[in-house]
């Protein structure tokens, strides 16, 4: 199949998708059973990841379950209020996991006491695990088990800074606390599922709203913080922020451990210079280290401009190569499309502002 994976290489060079789902890294592998696609992982288009299940281990499977909700934490603030005490950085985090779980499952509870009448596709048609054996007026509440409840978490990389001074991309003292971080929440979540019979897990929270609102809140609270709150945003998940210059392959070396322990979702960007068309063997290059270290879903982020005009296709500066009209010469403007959080937008002025500035602060990747 390399003459597929060739192609769908050319595709996302040109179209920014698909991304690219790696079936082989240890953590996806482990469900795998030959003969068995359910077994395979499926990520949704923003990262979401649906595997295991502690409920039920003969259906550890991607069909028929889904996430049930989520409810992300907000590292940085933490960081900020533990005054740089890394033991009570944790105390604290621990009670922050008790409270978003217990709502998570009292969230549940009122998701069970629902009947199979109030999901007439999703329950009436027998497409979630165990419906098709319940009657109308059934609750759902046993069958819902297979989904997974999930905590989010948003900025590492600020909450190292206000922890350590630096984040995971610059010494190597905040690479292992990152990870003992995240560890430590998988652990915690881990440890509830065998507890509870339910299926708690990790996620890497996209944050296409909550990014810049928890800054927003954190700010006003605590005032500009250098490299904690003095940009419009903060990170997503694990990232190294979008601003911060590092080569491909060391952007994905520090990122592939937390693919393994967010087994709730990830995703790993790189910023490629340029029409990656141009340059295919690059582009396959970033997608083959990413496979062999471990990354669980990847994607290359280029510029694709397009003029409404004439249809020219590539990169756009001031000037149309195709038919040489400017910007400013018409009412129509150029389309810049961008990914934000896993979407594709065609114009960044329908985007909320912590993400516009996210976009402009972003620095490419050498390979
Ligand atoms: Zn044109």
């Amino acid at each position: 199949n390399y003459d597929l994976f060739k192609l769908a290489c050319r595709v996302s060079a040109k179209r920014l998708f698909p991304n690219f789902s790696f079936l082989d890294a240890p953590f996806n592998k482990s469900y795998y059973k030959e003969g068995h696609p359910e077994t395979e992982v499926a990520y949704m288009g923003c990262r979401t990841r649906v595997l295991g299940n502690t409920f039920d281990k003969n259906n550890e499977i991607t069909y028929g379950r889904g996430n049930l909700s989520f409810t992300s934490i907000n590292l940085p603030r933490i960081a900020i209020n533990s005054k740089g005490n890394i033991e009570w950085f944790f105390e604290e985090l621990e009670r922050k996991m008790e409270l978003v779980t217990k709502q998570l499952l009292d969230r549940f509870q009122i998701q069970a006491s629902k009947t199979v009448r109030n999901f007439p596709f999703l329950m009436g048609q027998g497409i979630w695990i165990g419906s098709d054996k319940l009657s109308t007026d059934d609750k759902i509440g046993e069958v819902l088990k297979h989904g997974t409840l999930s905590v989010g978490f948003i900025g590492l990389a600020e909450a190292l800074v206000a922890l350590t001074g630096s984040h995971h991309g610059q010494t190597v003292e905040s690479r292992n606390l990152g990870l003992e971080i995240v560890g430590f929440m998988r652990d915690y979540l881990d440890r509830l599922s065998k507890e509870k019979q339910l299926n708690f897990t990790l996620l890497a929270t996209p944050a296409e709203g909550l990014s810049g609102r928890f800054l927003r809140i954190d700010r006003k609270k605590y005032g500009v913080i250098p490299g904690v709150t003095d940009r419009d945003y903060y990170t997503n998940g694990f990232h190294i922020p979008v601003y911060f210059p590092l080569s491909a392959y060391e952007k994905i070396q520090i990122e592939a451990p937390y693919h393994a322990l967010t087994n709730a979702g990830h995703i790993t960007y790189i910023e490629l210079d340029g029409d990656p068309n141009k340059n295919l063997e690059a582009f396959e290059k970033v997608i083959r280290t990413m496979k062999e270290s471990g990354i669980g879903y990847g994607s290359i982020n280029h510029p694709v401009d397009r003029d409404p005009v004439c249809g020219y296709n590539g990169i756009i500066d001031d000037e149309c190569p195709g038919c040489g009209r400017k910007e400013k010469d018409g009412p129509i403007k150029f389309d810049r499309i961008r990914r934000i959080t896993g979407y594709l937008v065609g114009t960044l002025d329908r985007f909320n502002d912590a993400k516009r500035a996210e976009v402009a602060d972003r620095v490419k990747h050498n390979v």
